[in-house]
């Protein structure tokens, strides 16, 4: 089994990153930082976001385990202190640790500027911008004219991306199981002259979403973590890709489960 750990950095994320090599190279795990194919995040959400963003050329031949260093996360959900339990289970084979390989939606989203065409996957989501000035950008639904939005941005994200930025912009929670995309407004403006739909949509895996920004405008583009600014963008389309993400799941820790422990915690009462 050929194996690479991604650090979040910090010096807590390296030590155990460096015991955790240690440990696989003594279960008999290869490292491999070119084609792994377990690749595991040590540090916190953010943390898998790059692994993924790493490997995502590849993903049909990579599963990904995250350890959080932090308190418990969406993607990283092993504790430093079971580092051995989880050596021991990637070492195994695959009868004797029951592993389980999970698969959730992604977003791809297809760039189209002056000079040509870029296709992206996002794990959390993608968002647009204005930079200067508010966004206007027409909207598409299957082709179809939606609506002219204006406001700060517009934010698209996957299922499991909708307890990151799109649940603090108002939008639901989706479960990974549900392949679709969800469009959600970022401070929209609405009064007697311009409207927009003001809730956030989840759109079908055989559905497309497009956005043509007007104005030849200044616009700030994220795919995740990564951002840049551009202003040669014509149009951009989002639908669920039909890559999914891989990840090993060596005990069963219910989507549901984590909504609950970080966003409700112990309740007082
Ligand atoms: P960051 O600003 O350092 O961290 C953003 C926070 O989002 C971290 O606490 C991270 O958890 C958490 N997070 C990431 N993915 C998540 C998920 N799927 N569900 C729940 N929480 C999640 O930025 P970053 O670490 O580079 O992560 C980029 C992400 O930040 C973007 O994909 C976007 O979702 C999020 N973001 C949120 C807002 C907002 O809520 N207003 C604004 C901008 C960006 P860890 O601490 O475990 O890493």
């Amino acid at each position: 089994m050929k194996f690479f750990a991604v650090s979040r950095g910090d010096e807590a994320s390296n030590r155990i990153t460096e015991q955790f090599n240690q440990l696989a190279v003594q279960h008999g795990l290869t490292p491999d930082a070119e084609a792994p194919q377990v690749v595991v995040s040590i540090g916190g959400d953010g943390t898998m976001l790059s692994a993924f963003h790493l490997f995502a050329h590849r993903l049909a031949d990579t599963c990904f385990v995250g350890i959080h260093t932090g308190r418990l996360g969406f993607y990283a959900d092993w504790m430093p202190e079971e580092l051995a339990t989880l050596v021991d289970m990637i070492a195994m084979s695959p009868e004797q640790r029951n592993g389980r390989i999970v698969q959730y939606p992604l977003v791809e989203v297809e760039i189209a500027g002056r000079n040509g065409i870029e296709n992206h996957l996002t794990l959390n989501e993608f968002t647009i911008k204005g930079v200067e000035s508010t966004l206007v950008a027409e909207l598409h639904v299957n082709d179809e004219r939606f609506e002219m939005f204006r406001g700060d941005g517009i934010c698209i994200s996957t299922p499991s991306g909708s307890t990151a930025y799109n649940k603090s912009l108002g939008g639901a929670l989706i479960h990974p199981s549900i392949e679709s995309l969800q469009i959600a407004e970022i401070a929209s403006i609405n009064n007697r002259v311009y409207r927009t739909l003001g809730s956030s949509m989840v759109l079908p895996k055989h559905h497309h979403f497009d956005i043509y920004p007007q104005g030849g405008r200044n616009l700030l583009l994220t795919l995740d973590h990564l951002s840049q600014q551009r202003n040669d963008i014509v149009s951009i389309r989002a639908s669920v890709s039909d890559t999914k993400v891989q990840f090993v799941r060596y005990r069963p820790f219910p989507f549901w489960s984590r909504v609950r422990e970080a966003f409700i915690g112990q309740e007082s009462h």
